[in-house]
């Protein structure tokens, strides 16, 4: 019962795997495993492991029923290289540990984010946060690319000339923009990964940092299938009812109307189409 090593997570160690043009994620280390989640529940019985069919009943009783603290025993750490609007969208999740190159002390590399035409998009009109579904006709997005592609070439030639003028690189990098690449080795266990993932792979989030979740997540995956496989059931794929929309689930049990007007019954009717919150 030391170390947890599981094979399929020890191909893809130190790989790395490309997100968006020029970033990427790899999985440096893991400590733990559906085993570890396991054996950790089971502390209090001095038993361990039993078939991998007990295994995946108890990991899923665990997280169906919010038992999250054998799923803190399981940890990640990765490396990822991201544009800097999705770090910051990425860091607001606390509960992770990281560190990050610093601009102060490096020059920054020239290496911008620019989106491929079929994320070119125009702003949504019922969602403020977000961009249409649909992208832009290609002409359109060709030239909204070569746009920024300008923006990026003059930002990158303003924060070279700064430096060559013997500017600190703690000053020069300040004209650099959102889109400029960063990276960092980033620390989370398993149950604030799925806390995470939850959020960032809704489609309520920005797609490009939805793609990193997306990796992460199978990368993740690979060190402890059982537990993903009871995420994507009951975190990912499963939506919370409030008492009115039981009350109103119920109706409809019995054959009747849900009873919801206005927007709660829109809301309700997503939650029953589509499977998510809104
Ligand atoms: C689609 C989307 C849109 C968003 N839009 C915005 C926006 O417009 N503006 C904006 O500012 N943010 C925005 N956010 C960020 C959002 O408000 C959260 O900050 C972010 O999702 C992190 O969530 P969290 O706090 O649950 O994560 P974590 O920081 O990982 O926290 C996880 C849990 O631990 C608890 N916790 C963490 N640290 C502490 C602590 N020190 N003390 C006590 N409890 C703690 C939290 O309460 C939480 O329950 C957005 C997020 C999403 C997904």
């Amino acid at each position: 019962m030391g170390r947890c090593i599981v094979p399929e997570a020890e191909d893809i160690l130190d790989v790395e795997f490309p997100v968006l043009d020029k970033g990427f994620v790899r999985l440096v280390d893991y400590m733990g495993s559906d085993q570890r989640i396991v054996q950790a529940a089971r502390v209090s019985y001095g038993a361990g492991t039993k078939t991998r069919r007990q295994d995946a009943g108890l990991i899923d009783y665990l997280l169906r029923n919010d038992h999250t603290s054998p799923f803190e025993q399981v940890v990640f750490t990765f490396h990822a290289k991201m544009p800097i609007f999705v770090a910051r969208q990425w860091v607001r999740h606390r509960t992770a540990r990281l560190n990050e190159i610093s601009g102060r002390y490096s020059v920054m590399p020239d290496e911008f984010y620019v989106p491929e035409a079929a994320d070119v998009a125009e702003q949504s009109r019922d969602n403020k946060q977000g961009r249409k579904t649909e992208p832009m006709e290609a002409q359109a997005a060709d030239s909204v690319r070569r746009a920024i592609e300008a923006v990026h070439e003059q930002a990158y030639a303003g924060y070279q000339s700064l430096l060559d003028e013997g500017t600190a690189r703690e000053l020069a990098r300040i004209v650099l923009p959102l889109s400029l690449y960063t990276e960092w080795y980033w620390q989370i266990d398993l149950h604030n990964l799925f806390r995470f993932l939850r959020l960032r792979l809704d489609p309520h989030a920005q797609r490009e940092i939805r793609a990193y979740a997306a990796m992460m997540r199978d990368l993740a995956a690979r060190v402890c299938p059982l537990a993903f496989e009871s995420f994507e059931r009951h975190l990912a794929g499963g939506v919370r009812f409030s008492d009115e929309e039981m009350a109103a689930l119920r109706n409809m049990l019995n054959g009747e109307d849900s009873g919801l007007e206005g927007k709660a019954a829109e809301r309700f009717e997503t939650k029953l189409a589509e499977g998510r919150q809104i």
